[in-house]
């Protein structure tokens, strides 16, 4: 199976594309759906492995950090703003100084801007020892957090929505999908965006034997920290399909967490784990670098916009991240 064949999934009970979203149906905790859930998928005889690598993974290894949620919004200093895209990893605020009209270009309203990141960040990294699964960061603050995946679709407009409205992304990029144009995402690394590793050709993780896991994992590390200058602080598996193996190739290949997710965007629709379908502070949401051709005709600035509704609707911000993960201490 390749990695596209996810990818075009035909997805979730909306109609709308599916992809590696719908790993994530239950409840991050071990609770998703299983095999044969109300999800169509193409690749519906993967399912059942991968359920039992969520459920025997517990999925619930969301902690990992050192409590304190809420316990930030220490102020992060005026620096901050006095080196306003000085390198890759400078701490930004989301939004600062994003005029109406350049929402309004872009069909949005003003979202809320995220508070300070905080002094103490609620998810602490060790150096050594069992990686963390982090499905959301625990924080009182009104913020969420958004990943995207994958890489294959490069559209020029997206880059010029993120440098006008400067919302902070976290780019997990599978070698595969980036290497006919590894520049494309440099402007984003400029505008504060971490590079996170996601495989070097999307395989199903927890299907492999550890020293395969291990190429996947260490490849990608090795071949984005050449081209982007910084090793990957974190791993996000492909369909969210890790084992124990995962954890072990992961930690052996240099990032300190893998990085799950609580919903996933689709076309309009954001797919929520929770009945009520609500954005909960400290979300983390998945999206993918996708186009008209695996979004039915909508462009990735169309389904960004659509998701950045979905989030102004519920009053959230969209916070960085990397900005709430203290990375190991060398
Ligand atoms: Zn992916």
């Amino acid at each position: 199976m390749s990695w596209r064949d996810g990818r075009n999934g035909t997805g979730g009970g909306t109609g709308e594309t599916g992809g590696e979203t719908d790993r994530a149906g239950g409840s991050g905790r071990g609770g998703w759906s299983g095999p044969g859930g109300s999800r169509r998928r193409r690749y519906g005889a993967l399912a059942g492995v991968v359920a039992v690598a969520l459920t025997a993974g517990g999925c619930g290894g969301d902690g990992g950090s050192g409590g304190g949620g809420g316990s930030g919004g220490g102020r992060a200093g005026a620096t901050d703003s006095a080196h306003p895209s000085a390198s890759p990893g400078g701490a930004h605020r989301a939004a600062p100084g994003v005029s109406a009209a350049t929402w309004r270009k872009w069909g949005l309203k003003p979202l809320p801007a995220a508070p300070e990141p905080p002094a103490d960040k609620p998810v602490k990294l060790s150096a050594t020892g069992p990686v963390p699964v982090l499905a959301h960061i625990p924080t009182s603050k009104k913020v969420v957090f958004i990943t995207v995946d994958d890489g294959q679709e490069k559209d020029p407009k997206f880059i010029a929505m993120m440098r006008d409205l400067k919302i902070p992304i976290t780019l997990f990029l599978m070698n595969d999908a980036v290497k006919s144009d590894y520049a494309y995402f440099k402007p984003l690394q400029a505008l504060g965006d971490h590079i996170q590793n996601h495989t070097l050709h999307h395989p199903v993780m927890n299907t492999l034997p550890l020293a395969r896991q291990k190429e996947e994992v260490c490849g990608d590390q090795r071949i984005l920290t050449e081209r982007y200058g910084v090793a990957p602080l974190l791993f996000r598996p492909p369909y969210g399909a890790y084992d124990a193996r995962t954890r072990t190739a992961v930690a052996e290949c240099g990032p300190r967490a893998i990085v799950w997710w609580r919903e996933s965007m689709q076309i309009k629709n954001m797919q929520y784990q929770t009945a009520d379908k609500k954005l909960r502070p400290g979300d983390i949401i998945l999206a993918h670098f996708r186009g008209p051709s695996e979004l039915k005709g909508t462009t990735m600035t169309e389904m960004f916009a659509n998701m950045l509704r979905h989030i102004r609707e519920q009053g959230f911000a969209v916070a960085r991240l990397e900005d709430y993960i203290q990375p190991p201490a060398r």
